[in-house]
């Protein structure tokens, strides 16, 4: 394998981008890059809170791709709860 063309280590793969811009072209990332830059396509004309589904829910970030503050924080707090109890199972 050659190093720093697909597959670098120590980076997350199919994040928000990261390894990505690092050069990589690994399936994962080049996967996770083609879809978040097709969700923000789709989402630009409708990243605004609107008022007929409830914010602050996972749900409402994950299903209406709502972005507004309470929803956002909503998805970070599931995010974290769900990795903590994943780190606290010793
Ligand atoms: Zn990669
Ligand atoms: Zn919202």
């Amino acid at each position: 394998m050659v190093p720093g063309l697909v597959g670098l280590p120590n980076v997350m793969h199919g994040g928000a981008g990261y390894a990505y811009n690092m050069g990589c072209r690994c399936e994962v990332c080049v996967g996770a890059w083609n879809a978040r830059h097709r969700e923000l396509r789709a989402w630009r004309s409708d990243t605004v809170a609107t008022d007929d589904v409830e914010h602050g829910i996972v749900s409402t970030y994950s299903n209406r791709g709502c972005r507004c503050d309470a929803c956002r924080y909503a998805k970070s707090e599931a995010n974290r709860r769900r990795l903590s109890r994943a780190k606290s199972a010793r």
